[in-house]
C-alpha cells in the first residue's frame, strides 16, 4: 500500500520548494537508498520507494496540488488522478521511470530492465473501483476510467513537429546504440545512445502536442471482470494496459506494456457487515422483543440473496449468536460460502398499551420485582397532595 507519510517530510523539502529543489531532494534520495547499494536491505527499499512515490506526486503540478489541498485522500480516492502503487513496482522499473533526473545512463551503467529480465515492461498503473456486497457475493463486471500514456497522434509518437525531419544523432551517428566502458575500463558494453535515448535521431522542431515526448496521456475506459468473494483493498490485475515500456525499447517494437491493478473499495452495506475474523461469514444485528426473547419465536429475516425463517429460541440470551450455514459470502478460490452470523439484541420497548402495562405489572408481581409505581397513581397523589 502506498506510505501515509508527508510527501514533503520525505524528500525533507519546505512545502515552497520548486521543481529542482524537489528534483534534487529525490536524486539524493533515490542514489542513498538504491538496493544495488544496500543489498538486502528491506528498510532501504521501503526508503527508495517511498521516495519514488512523493516524487511522482511533487514534481506533477497538478498533482501537487490535489495532495496541498486533500493530501492522500485527494490522490486515492474515485476520480483522483493515476498515481503509481510503488510499493508493487520493481526497483528496476522506478529506475528507469524517473530516468531523465539521473542522467539517461543512470545509476547502473547499461544495465537496462531488457538486458535483466527478457522484454521490457512498461510501469504499472493503480485505479480504484467500489462494489457492493450484493457484487461481492455475485461477481460483477464494471468500467474502469483511468489516464495513461499513448502515442501521440499529430506526430504518431515520433516527437518531431509534423512535415519537420529529425536530424541524425551525432553521438552515436544514428545507431541508437553507443559502447560504454563499465567498472573502470574492465569491460565495454553496448548501452542505449544518452543523447537520443535510442532513438537515433534527434528532433529539432518538437511537436507541440506531446513537446517532443511522443506520447500523451489518454484517458481509456475498460471493462473489468470483478471475481465473486474479493475483499477490500484486494486488486485485479489486468495483464498490458498500463503504462507503455520506455521510449527507446518500444521504438523497435520490443516489449510490453505494463498492468493496470484495480484495487477493489467495498460499500457499506445497510445490514450486513463482513466478519472482520473471517470475511467469508457476514454478520447481521437483529432486534428482538422481550417476549420473543423469553417465548421463543419463528422470525422472517433478511439474508443478502432472499429471506430466511430464523428460530429464536426460548429463554434466548442478549447476544446470542446464530449461524446460518451458508448464507454470507463466497471463498474467493474455493466458491464455497461462508455464514451468515446473526447477533440477537432485546429491545425494550418505549411506549406501552395500557393493555400491556397491566400484563407487565402482573408479570413483574408474579416475580415479585421491585417496579416504579404506576405513574398514573403517582400522579393523582402529587395532586392530592399539592390541593388537599
Ligand atoms: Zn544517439
Ligand atoms: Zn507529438
Amino acid at each position: 500500500m502506498p506510505t501515509t507519510r508527508d510527501y514533503y517530510e520525505i524528500l525533507s523539502v519546505e512545502r515552497t520548494a520548486d521543481g529542482e529543489e524537489i528534483k534534487r531532494a529525490y536524486r539524493r534520495l533515490a542514489m542513498k537508498y538504491h538496493p544495488d547499494r544496500n543489498p538486502g536491505d528491506a528498510e532501504a527499499e521501503q526508503k527508495f520507494k517511498e521516495a519514488a512515490e512523493a516524487y511522482e506526486v511533487l514534481s506533477d503540478d497538478a498533482k501537487r496540488k490535489i495532495y496541498d489541498q486533500y493530501g492522500h485522500e485527494g490522490l486515492r480516492g474515485r476520480g483522483g488522478p493515476a498515481t503509481h502503487d510503488f510499493t508493487r513496482m520493481n526497483v528496476d522499473d522506478i529506475f528507469s521511470m524517473f530516468n531523465d533526473i539521473f542522467g539517461g545512463g543512470g545509476m547502473g551503467g547499461g544495465r537496462g530492465a531488457q538486458q535483466r529480465r527478457g522484454p521490457a515492461r512498461g510501469y504499472d498503473l493503480e485505479t480504484e473501483v467500489e462494489i457492493s456486497l450484493e457484487e461481492v457475493l455475485k461477481g460483477c463486471e464494471r468500467d474502469v476510467e483511468f489516464t495513461r500514456m499513448d502515442v501521440c497522434e499529430k506526430c504518431t509518437g515520433s516527437g518531431a513537429k509534423p512535415g519537420s525531419k529529425p536530424d541524425k544523432c551525432p553521438t552515436c551517428g544514428g545507431h541508437g546504440k553507443v559502447q560504454q566502458t563499465g567498472l573502470g575500463g574492465m569491460f565495454r558494453m553496448v548501452v542505449a545512445c544518452p543523447n537520443c535515448k535510442g532513438r537515433g535521431s534527434i528532433i529539432k522542431d518538437l511537436c507541440d502536442g506531446c513537446r517532443g515526448k511522443g506520447r500523451v496521456p489518454k484517458k481509456r475506459k475498460l471493462s473489468v471482470k470483478i471475481p465473486a468473494g474479493v475483499q477490500e483493498g484486494m486488486a485485479v490485475r489486468v495483464a498490458g494496459e498500463g503504462e507503455p515500456p520506455p521510449q527507446e525499447i518500444s521504438a523497435d517494437g520490443q516489449g510490453v506494456r505494463g498492468d493496470l491493478h484495480v484495487v477493489i473499495r467495498i460499500e457499506d452495506h445497510s445490514l450486513f457487515q463482513r466478519d472482520p475474523e473471517q470475511a467469508d461469514n457476514l454478520t447481521l444485528e437483529m432486534p428482538i422483543t422481550y417476549t420473543q426473547a423469553a417465548l421463543g419465536a419463528d422470525i422472517k429475516i433478511p439474508t443478502l440473496d432472499g429471506e430466511h425463517t430464523l428460530r429464536i429460541a426460548k429463554g434466548t440470551a442478549y447476544g446470542t449468536v446464530f449461524r446460518i450455514e451458508g448464507k454470507g459470502l463466497p471463498n474467493l478460490r474455493t466458491a464455497r460460502r461462508g455464514d451468515l452470523l446473526v447477533g440477537v439484541k432485546i429491545e425494550v420497548p418505549r411506549k406501552l398499551s395500557g393493555e400491556q402495562e397491566t400484563l407487565l405489572r402482573k408479570l413483574a408481581a408474579l416475580e415479585n420485582h421491585d417496579v416504579l409505581p404506576e405513574s398514573a397513581g403517582f400522579w393523582k397523589r402529587v395532586k392530592d397532595f399539592l390541593n388537599p
